[in-house]
């Protein structure tokens, strides 16, 4: 960054550049609003590169590879409304408290971030009002427009086949925060299947100090909502990302009647729009 850039509130986007935020199919009809807060690797052009070189900014540090191709896909499979976070995790994470170690990162899995060390308070207000602020405003727009309807929060996220040297078992993981209803419904379904190594909270469980999507727009709405954490080498390709998302449409489905008995009475009744 130049010293210019830190000296005003400038805006970190060009015009020429891509939005903070996208939404697709804004007028899905089920159930199902999908997110992806780690969708893009990409940096504002004001940031150069972060100091990364484009193989780090490619890792999984940068973003969750594939993540963005499985929610994409599974948007159009079950006709829902997505919103995908526009700019690199690693400018600012869309998943991490404000006030977190991790929400701008100075390091991540052992990488330094050269970009992101001894950041003034104002060049922290810029990434925030640039990225983060858009991007949940536009998760709270969408779940306001959509209070006449049932409304499940599925969080799309994708982790990296080993971390610290250590290879991880699981294909994939369904995170819940305190209330574990709907989790329970999606765990059932995929472990029912018996193809893969399911993890019940796992990688990643959900705690409020260190992730903001499910606590946030999720229990503090009162909905039922799940972070799904796919290994990703199972979706870097087009057809792994196919299969995944079809597992869960599938899987989706089949838990459509526990989902409207978690939201109560008050949708049931509209069973016959097949609002899933
Ligand atoms: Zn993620």
């Amino acid at each position: 960054m130049d010293s210019d850039s830190s000296a005003s509130a400038v805006s970190l986007l060009g015009s020429d550049e891509p939005p903070p935020v996208e939404l697709v199919n804004a007028d899905g009809h089920s159930s199902a609003v999908l997110v992806c807060d780690h969708a893009s690797n990409r940096v504002p052009r004001l940031l150069g590169s972060l100091g990364l070189d484009a193989v780090q900014l490619a890792d999984h540090i940068g973003w969750d590879p594939g993540a963005a191709d499985v929610a994409r896909r599974l948007s159009t499979l079950l006709d829902a409304p997505l919103i995908l976070s526009g700019y690199s995790r690693l400018v600012i994470d869309c998943n991490r408290p404000l006030h977190s170690a991790g929400s701008i990162a100075e390091q991540s899995d052992g990488v330094p971030v050269p970009g992101n060390r001894g950041l003034s308070p104002l060049e922290r207000e810029n990434r925030i009002n640039a990225l983060f602020r858009p991007y949940h405003d536009a998760i709270d727009r969408l779940l306001d427009g959509r209070t006449r309807r049932p409304r499940l929060l599925l969080s799309i996220h994708s982790f990296t086949p080993v971390l610290n040297g250590r290879p991880r078992p699981w294909q994939i993981g369904v995170s819940h925060w305190r209330d574990r209803r709907l989790a329970a419904l999606m765990l059932g379904v995929l472990a029912h299947c018996g193809e893969f190594t399911v993890g019940d909270n796992a990688p990643y469980p959900i705690d409020a100090e260190i992730d903001y999507t499910i606590p946030v727009h999720g229990e503090a709405r009162g909905l039922p909502s799940v972070m799904i954490e796919i290994r990703q080498d199972g979706i870097q390709t087009a057809a792994g990302a196919a299969a995944w998302a079809a597992r869960l449409a599938a899987s989706f489905r089949l838990i459509k009647a526990g989902a409207l008995r978690i939201l109560g009475s008050s949708f049931s009744v509209h069973s016959a729009s097949d609002p899933l």
